[in-house]
């Protein structure tokens, strides 16, 4: 298991996300994102349009998407 942060994957504060892959953090931001601007924060709101933006348009969203595989791989194991 691995942790990224919100901020690391766009996000405006440091809740950590665990998962596997770098897909599982993507997926755990994913939620994270939609749960915040659910309950009324402002503050992820840029980063929730963000992220569906990129799933609207998967060729601009990519470079992204490997630039957070990258940083997940990078991470130290833990
Ligand atoms: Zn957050």
């Amino acid at each position: 298991m691995k942790t990224m942060t919100c901020k690391q994957l766009g996000g405006p504060c440091d809740l950590h996300l665990r998962g596997k892959t770098a897909n599982d953090v993507i997926k755990a931001q994913d939620s994270h994102l939609k749960e915040m601007v659910a309950s009324g924060d402002d503050a992820h709101k840029s980063a929730a349009e963000e992220m569906r933006g990129r799933w609207k348009n998967p060729v601009a969203g990519m470079g992204w998407y490997r630039k957070a595989k990258r940083d997940f791989a990078a991470l130290p194991e833990g």
